[in-house]
C-alpha cells in the first residue's frame, strides 16, 4: 500500500492546489476576478478591506501595510491585484525567494512609484538580511544604506516612496515577530464554503465559455476541498469528460462520472487523502503519530502535508493535530469504512468544524 502512495506523482495531482503547468497558470490569470465586487465570498475579510481602501483614499494616503495569510489557491495574489486596482495604484510582483540579496530589493524599491503596492509572495521565505531592509522602508518609508568599510563605515537615510507592502503567506507562525509587527492589516483567508464555490464556478465557465448546469456546478464545489483554484481545475477536467462521454453540458451525472474515474470521492478526498489517513488508522492505531513519523510513511514533504493536505482534512472534521502528533477522528473511520476502535485515543470533535455538504 504505501509503494502505491510514493508512484502518486504529486505534479499531477487533480487535487493539487499549487500550479501545474504553464498553461494552467495562463488560464488561471484569466479567471482572476478584477475588483472586489467580483471577488467572490471571504466576507468579513472583503467589508473590512473597503474600510480601510476608502479611508486611506480619503486620506489621499498610501494603504497600510496588508499581510494576507492562509493555504495556497484561496485568492491572495488575486486579493493583491483588486487591492491595487481598487486604490487604482500600479502594483509590482515578486517573492520571498526570488529576492536574493539586499541590493535586489532597495532596486525594486526605489523604483517604485507614490502609493504603488510591492506585493511579495511566500513572504516567509525572505532572508534575514533582505528582511532587515524592509523595516525601515515600512516603517519610515526609508532605506538605510551603509557606506564605506571597517571605521570609517557611515550609514545613511535615503528616503523612498510612500508604498503599500502586501505580502502573501501559507505560513504566517513562520514570520519574524518584527516583520509581523509592521503589517497594519492582517487579513486571514479562509477555506470557502460549497455555496461560495459553485458561484466561482458557474464565475469561471462563464468566462472559459464551458456550458454546466447549477447542479453541476455544485457537484465540483462540493469536492473542491473549499478551494477555488482546485474548483477551477476540477472544472476544466471535467470539461474534457463533457466533451467525449456527453453532449458537452456538465451535468450532476457527468460531474459524478469523471469525478469518479478521476478517484476524487464525495468529500473532495483523493488517493493521497485517504492514504494517508488509512496509514495513522492502520499503523498507528488512529495516532497520536508525529508529522515527520507520517511524513516518511506516505512518502510525502512533512511541509505539503502541513500545507496541503491538513487544512481541509481538519476542517472537515477528520483529522485532528494535538501536541503528541496527527490523530484520525472517529468520522475518519467511519468515511473509509473502518469499525472505530474504543481504545482510540484520538479527540472526536473538533471546534469549528463546518458542515461540508455531500451530494
Ligand atoms: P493564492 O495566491 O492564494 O495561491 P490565487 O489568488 O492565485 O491564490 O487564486 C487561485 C485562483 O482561484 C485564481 O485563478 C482565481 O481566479 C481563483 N479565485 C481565488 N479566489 C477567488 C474568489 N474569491 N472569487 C473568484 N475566484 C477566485
Amino acid at each position: 500500500m504505501m509503494e502505491e502512495v510514493n508512484e502518486f506523482d504529486f505534479e499531477n495531482r487533480i487535487l493539487s492546489n499549487e500550479y501545474n503547468s504553464a498553461q494552467d497558470s495562463e488560464v488561471e490569470n484569466c479567471l482572476r476576478p478584477k475588483n472586489l465586487e467580483e471577488y467572490i465570498g471571504q466576507e468579513k475579510a472583503k467589508s473590512n478591506l473597503k474600510v480601510y481602501i476608502e479611508s486611506a483614499k480619503l486620506r489621499g494616503e498610501a494603504l497600510d501595510h496588508v499581510l494576507l495569510y492562509g493555504p495556497p489557491g484561496l485568492g491572495k495574489t488575486t486579493l493583491s491585484s483588486i487591492i491595487a486596482n481598487e486604490m487604482g495604484v500600479n502594483i509590482r510582483t515578486t517573492s520571498g525567494p526570488a529576492i536574493e540579496k539586499q541590493g535586489d530589493l532597495a532596486a525594486i524599491l526605489t523604483n517604485l512609484n507614490e502609493g504603488d503596492v510591492l506585493f511579495i509572495d511566500e513572504i516567509h521565505r525572505l532572508s534575514r538580511a533582505v528582511e532587515e531592509i524592509l523595516y525601515p522602508a515600512m516603517e519610515d518609508y526609508s532605506l538605510d544604506i551603509i557606506i564605506g568599510k571597517g571605521p570609517s563605515a557611515r550609514s545613511i537615510r535615503l528616503p523612498i516612496p510612500k508604498f503599500t507592502l502586501i505580502g502573501a503567506t501559507t505560513r504566517a507562525g513562520q514570520l519574524t515577530t518584527p516583520l509581523r509587527d509592521r503589517f497594519g492589516v492582517l487579513l486571514k483567508l479562509e477555506l470557502y464554503t460549497p455555496e461560495e464555490l459553485a458561484k466561482i464556478v458557474m464565475r469561471s465557465a462563464g468566462i472559459l465559455d464551458i456550458n454546466i448546469t447549477e447542479e453541476g456546478a455544485h457537484s465540483i464545489a462540493s469536492r473542491s476541498r473549499g478551494t477555488p483554484r482546485i474548483a477551477n481545475r476540477l472544472l476544466k477536467r471535467i470539461r474534457d469528460f463533457a466533451l467525449v462521454k456527453g453532449d458537452g453540458t456538465i451535468t450532476s451525472e457527468i460531474a459524478k462520472y469523471a469525478l469518479e474515474a478521476l478517484e476524487i470521492d464525495e468529500l473532495g478526498l483523493d488517493n493521497i487523502d485517504r492514504k494517508m489517513l488509512e496509514s495513522i488508522i492502520k499503523y498507528y492505531s488512529g495516532g497520536p503519530v508525529g508529522l515527520e513519523t507520517l511524513a516518511a510513511t506516505i512518502g510525502e514533504e512533512s511541509i505539503t502535508i502541513e500545507d496541503v493536505y491538513e487544512p481541509y482534512l481538519m476542517q472537515i472534521g477528520f483529522l485532528a493535530r494535538t501536541p503528541r502528533g496527527r490523530c484520525a477522528t472517529r468520522l475518519a473511520y467511519d468515511h473509509l469504512g473502518y469499525p472505530f476502535s474504543p481504545n482510540n485515543s484520538a479527540p472526536q470533535q473538533i471546534s469549528g468544524q463546518r458542515n461540508f455538504e455531500i451530494d
